[in-house]
């Protein structure tokens, strides 16, 4: 109890939290590392990452489990859902919608007593409408474009 450790554990899981708090951006570990560096130049990204994680056990923060790619964090305990852009990967958040919109009808229908449940909306960002706007005047890649051409080449 005497010695610095604690007291330093307990700092940087401080700088963690403040600087997760002031980010709209949802970051990853390795994001809010960079970030948490420039405060405390020796603290490493397994101590960040493990901050993370206490913090979200704690319920002080939040963590995105989105489909592929990084795990995000959340300082924004207040209810709202999150959208990702399949393009960028960037997590904004939507606000505004119902609270509960379908735990009545899982309860009727399962029997179970229903706590909360997942929801992940996903598309593409407004910066990135914009820039597949651009490829495809450009004549630009499309990956798919072979395939459907080798079927119509069959029949
Ligand atoms: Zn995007
Ligand atoms: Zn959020």
């Amino acid at each position: 109890m005497g010695d610095g450790k604690p007291r330093r554990n307990t700092r940087q899981r401080q700088v963690v939290l403040e600087e997760l708090r002031k980010l709209a951006s949802h970051p990853t570990a390795v994001e809010l590392y960079e970030i948490a560096r420039r405060r405390l130049p020796k603290i490493s990204l397994a101590t960040v990452y493990r901050n993370l994680e206490l913090l979200t056990r704690m319920g002080i923060a939040r963590k995105l489990e989105t489909r592929g790619g990084q795990a995000r964090f959340d300082g924004d305990l207040d209810r709202h859902y999150h959208v990702r852009c399949v393009n960028c990967g960037r997590v904004d958040d939507v606000r505004g919608l119902p609270d509960n919109p379908v735990n009545g009808a899982v309860e009727e229908v399962s029997g179970y007593d229903v706590q909360g449940f997942r929801l992940e909306f996903f598309g593409v960002c407004p910066g990135c409408q914009g820039k597949f706007e651009t490829e495809t005047e450009d004549g630009g890649f499309n990956p798919q474009g072979y395939e459907v051409h080798e079927r119509s080449g069959d029949v």
